[in-house]
């Protein structure tokens, strides 16, 4: 089956989040997505939903965890609507597409009126009490 793990010696911070060995703040997981808050957020409650199993990007999944991808992104945005009504969903593929982390992640992130939501805004690190307040807010199904 494609893409199960990193190739040998290839590190990623984000099978580490779903093996536990790197913390995050998990607000939704079933058996082959998670979603997570990002720690250097875009804006308030921004999020990323991942497969569980690693591909770098949505073309090396199989089919099964694509779909179950899109179901939880469902699942993600509708709690995001408990924030705010309006917010992109966003998949950078390959290093030109500005992709960083190389395991497929979807980012919602949500809008609350900027001006010109494409363009980069500062991005401060998620503090512990923002991301315990998003919790509480976002963790209940
Ligand atoms: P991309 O540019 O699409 O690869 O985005 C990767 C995202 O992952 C960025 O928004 C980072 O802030 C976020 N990120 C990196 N490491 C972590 C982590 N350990 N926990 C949560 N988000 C992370
Ligand atoms: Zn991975």
């Amino acid at each position: 089956m494609a893409a199960q793990a990193p190739s040998a010696g290839e590190k990623c911070v984000f099978c580490d989040i779903v093996n536990q060995r790197s913390p995050a703040w998990v607000v939704f997981e079933d058996a082959s997505t998670m979603a997570f808050l990002d720690i250097f957020p875009f804006t308030r409650g921004h999020l990323l939903v991942i497969p569980k199993r690693h591909g770098a990007r949505l073309t090396d999944l199989p089919f099964e965890d694509q779909m179950a991808l899109i179901r939880s992104l469902d699942e993600v945005c509708r709690r995001v609507e408990r924030l705010t009504s309006d917010y992109n969903v966003a998949l950078n593929a390959g290093a030109k597409a500005g992709q960083i982390v190389f395991h497929v992640h979807f980012h919602v992130i949500p809008r609350y009126g900027e001006s010109n939501p494409f363009r980069a805004t500062s991005r401060a690190p998620l503090t512990e009490p923002e991301a315990r307040a998003l919790i509480a807010e976002l963790s209940a199904p």
